[in-house]
């Protein structure tokens, strides 16, 4: 019996987090889940959307399936997302974009590996309010350091990264790439302008790279966007500071059929959670539309990182037949014949053999 951690969140949250469920338990896995709520609502009533007792209960697991959560809007809240991530240091954030046979609305053939730095760049959460005293300070320390004059209304965020966080991503993605047989790692940066941020992520890369046989070589973002578009096939494995890795995630999504599909995992350590790349979705929760792929998906990661592989590729194959049956979709991937939520979760637990 496995214990595990089962994240409701909000929005499509619910819905999606029950599918993935009910499609877990279907493949027999036997697991004891550790359902927990947070998100808007429980921030009302703890005055935390992420309360204390969400992380000990991931403490305590080592392992969950996250739902979306959505952060309330306004000051003094912190993503949830990017809080978990670095309270449980989930360093590694990997995401599959890879085309499932039958979709209409997705390139052919890709099947890329993304993995996105997840503790720090922009993401780390050092801002500077616009007219606050400190933002003040640091303008005036930058005047005088650097010389560079920065208007005095203006908001100012950091940008950290560290030799140490980029080999740890770079190494996990190499790693990856030679356990799966995979042909190439690629870099991505924008180390002609970032210098010093960026061209440290891609120093780090380049000396990694010469400890491994696989093929590396080096892209910069705004160059890579335009060939995923042109011919995405070229792409193997991407290795990417947090926030490149973030738009690419769902530039990816987008090429292999749309958020709807794209799973993901947040791997560190010690720890591991396993969620869709896509958020909340408010305009379509609780009417039933969401597509429970994406969550479904990052169930299948999650059975294969516990060790039940053989379910995981069940699962799976359950959620490939569905797609390229083209029946019994959510209206993001058939818009003239949709069905609901459940009734697409039905099929795939109807194919789970
Ligand atoms: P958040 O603020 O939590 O990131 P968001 O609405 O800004 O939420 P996403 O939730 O990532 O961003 O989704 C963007 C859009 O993609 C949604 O508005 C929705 O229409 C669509 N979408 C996302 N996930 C799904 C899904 N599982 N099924 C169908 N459509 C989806």
């Amino acid at each position: 019996m496995h214990k595990i951690t089962l994240i409701l969140g909000d929005g499509i949250g619910p819905e999606v987090a029950e599918a993935a469920r009910r499609c877990v338990d279907a493949t027999g896995v036997q697991i004891d889940w550790d359902v927990q709520d947070s998100g808007a609502k429980v921030s009302e009533k703890d005055g935390d959307p992420l309360p204390a007792r969400v992380l000990d209960s991931i403490r305590k697991n080592k392992v969950a399936l996250k739902a979306p959560v959505t952060t309330p809007l306004g000051e003094g809240f912190r993503s949830v997302n990017v809080r978990l991530r670095q309270e449980l240091d989930l360093f590694a954030c990997v995401r599959p974009c890879r085309t499932l046979h039958g979709l209409k609305n997705a390139v052919e053939g890709v099947d890329i590996v993304i993995f996105r730095e997840n503790t720090e760049d922009l993401y780390a959460g050092i801002e500077y309010t616009a007219g606050s005293d400190d933002t003040k300070k640091l303008i005036e320390f930058i005047g005088d350091t650097k010389g560079k004059k920065i208007r005095s209304d203006s908001a100012v965020s950091i940008k950290p990264i560290s030799k140490y966080a980029s080999e740890r991503i770079v190494e996990s993605a190499f790693y990856f790439a030679e356990s799966n047989n995979r042909k190439k790692v690629t870099g991505v940066t924008k180390s002609n302008i970032m210098k010093e941020s960026d061209g440290l992520f891609m120093y780090v890369a380049k000396e990694v790279a010469k400890r491994h046989k696989i093929p590396y070589d080096h892209v910069l973002v705004d160059a890579l966007c335009m060939k995923l578009v042109q011919n995405p096939l070229q792409f193997d494995v991407l290795v990417l500071p947090n926030l490149y890795g973030d738009i690419v995630s769902d530039l990816c999504a987008g090429l292999t059929g749309g958020l709807g599909i794209a799973p993901g995992a947040n791997i560190g350590d010690e720890y591991a959670v396993f969620e869709a790349v896509h958020g909340s979705a408010p305009d379509i929760a609780g009417k039933g539309l969401a597509n429970p792929t994406a969550m479904v998906l990052s169930a299948a990661m999650m059975l294969n990182h516990i060790g039940e592989i053989n379910a995981g590729k069940k699962l799976e194959s359950a959620v490939e037949e569905v797609i390229s049956e083209g029946k019994k979709l959510t209206c993001d991937l058939n818009p003239t014949s949709p069905v609901k939520t459940n009734e697409m979760t039905a099929e795939i637990i109807r194919k789970i053999r």
